[in-house]
């Protein structure tokens, strides 16, 4: 994500003390420059950022508001480049977007995520296979959107990609699909081929968009192939992928400053839930570090149904909390996706996010552990945890393979976690919780 920057920003902010003072106004700078370059920024794009903070800042008096004002200003106006942003519905349906990019790249993943972002939006829509390089990439496809029900056209008899295209909007069009996306092969490299192909679905379809999939760990290199896709196919937009990996950040810069595309979406892990749209001003908020609750409640509303969540709070206060709601909030947890890009969202929560481990609801071995034991209750003791003596553990250990160790710290888990958010369902419970997070602010940000 955006730690390495938001670090370093923070770093240079901190250099920046009295007023009028050339002097930490130019060792600021220079530690943003040294950062921006580390974070895989193009050095042209370094260069007059750097020359226009340090104008503006000395226009406004050297200080680190006015340096702070220039560098947010600065790094939003980059970023907004001229263009649609988000996902933006054509006039006529369905909307049709290519997906094109490198192989590797994350087109599949993200073709995947986009329609299960457009369903969570309450839109009809259709999934074309047009990958057929890879004997897998369908099977890759198919399993993908089983697991998260969204419809899918493909056709394993035909070997034309366009042919499919072509039938797969036939399919979006008499099935009244508000969008179609459209999977496609990728290469190692750019070839002509390859290009052909792509060339000529965007004549049997005219997208109403192409998106170019590009990986961002890829630094500079995914800037300069984004470059000749963009001459050969037109980019309407750009989904930058892998932001949770050691990215540098610094190529969403690139990309929108070098090339002047606009940048749609980011992908931030592995988990069909792990993509958000890329609005400019709340980016830049968070690689300020100063988070983004507007997003983490967009992105909580789709997912977290209101009325489940108010009964949910009631039996939390008092004290009904039980194994069955534990198993329904895992579940919601899931379709959250990436936690560390969630904790990244909180106001001050920024360095934390980076310090936490990437938290795998489906292959941590507790969790698991936890759901076999829940698993091995009868439907009585799920409604009702006090019911659970020391006979009914020993069945419980039995049945689900765990120690009697286990089972007991478990549940000694469980209690606690219930009581923890009964009292934080409390009235002071936002004042606690508050607190809690401006402690972690004062250690959070160099001063
Ligand atoms: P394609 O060849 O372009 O279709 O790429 P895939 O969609 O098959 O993705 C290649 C690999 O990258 C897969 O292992 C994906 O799980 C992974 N991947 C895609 N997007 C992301 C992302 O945003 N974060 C992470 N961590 N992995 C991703
Ligand atoms: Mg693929």
């Amino acid at each position: 994500m955006f730690e390495v920057l938001t670090d370093s920003f923070k770093t240079a902010i901190s250099k920046v003390r009295f007023a009028d003072d050339e002097k930490s106004l130019k060792r600021a700078l220079d530690t943003l420059k040294k950062s921006l370059l580390k974070a895989d920024v193009h050095h042209k794009v370094v260069k007059d950022l750097i020359k226009t903070i340090e104008l503006e800042t000395k226009q406004a008096g050297i200080g680190k508001e006015s340096f702070l004002k220039s560098l947010k200003g600065n790094l939003t106006d980059i970023l907004t480049t001229a263009g649609n942003q988000g996902f933006v519905f054509a006039s006529k349906p369905p909307t049709i977007a290519l997906m094109c990019g490198l192989q590797g790249s994350g087109k599949t993943t993200t073709t995947v995520k986009l329609a299960h972002y457009l369903k969570s939006k309450k839109k009809k829509v259709l999934v074309a296979a047009c990958d057929l390089q890879r004997l897998a990439a369908v099977e890759q496809l198919k399993q993908l959107c089983t697991q998260n029900e969204i419809d899918l056209f493909f056709d394993v008899s035909e070997k034309n990609p366009i042919k499919i295209a072509k039938n797969a909007l036939k399919r979006a069009q008499d099935g009244l699909y508000d969008a179609l996306l459209v999977d496609t092969a990728g290469r190692l490299a750019i070839d002509e081929e390859l290009m052909e192909e792509l060339s000529d679905i965007k004549k049997a379809l005219t997208p109403d968009e192409v998106f170019y999939v590009a990986d961002s760990m890829t630094g500079q290199d995914s800037v300069r192939s984004a470059g000749t896709f963009n001459e050969l196919m037109a980019v309407s937009g750009v989904i930058l992928t892998k932001y949770d990996g050691d990215s540098k950040g610094g190529v969403a810069l690139g990309i929108a400053k070098q090339l002047s595309i606009p940048l749609r979406f980011i992908g931030m892990g592995e988990k069909v839930g792990d993509l958000e749209p890329f609005l400019p001003d709340r980016i830049v908020k968070r690689l300020m570090g100063e988070g983004d609750l507007i997003s983490l409640a967009e992105k909580t509303a789709g997912i977290i149904d209101e009325k489940q969540a108010r009964k949910l709070t009631s039996k939390i206060k008092k004290g009904q909390f039980n194994f069955n709601d534990f198993l329904d909030q895992m579940e919601s947890m899931k379709k959250l996706g990436n936690l560390k890009s969630l904790v990244g969202m909180i106001p001050g929560m920024s360095g934390m996010a980076g310090k936490l481990r990437d938290m795998d609801l489906e292959n941590n071995s507790d969790i698991n552990k936890i759901k076999a034991m829940i698993s091995s209750m009868t439907k009585k003791e799920r409604e009702k945890p006090d019911l659970l003596n020391n006979a009914r553990k020993k069945r419980i250990a039995n049945g689900s393979g765990l120690s009697q160790l286990e089972v007991n710290r478990f549940l000694k888990q469980f209690k606690n976690a219930a009581k923890m958010a009964k009292k934080f369902s409390g009235k002071n419970g936002m004042k606690d919780l508050q607190n809690l997070m401006s402690q972690q602010d004062r250690m959070q940000i160099p001063r």
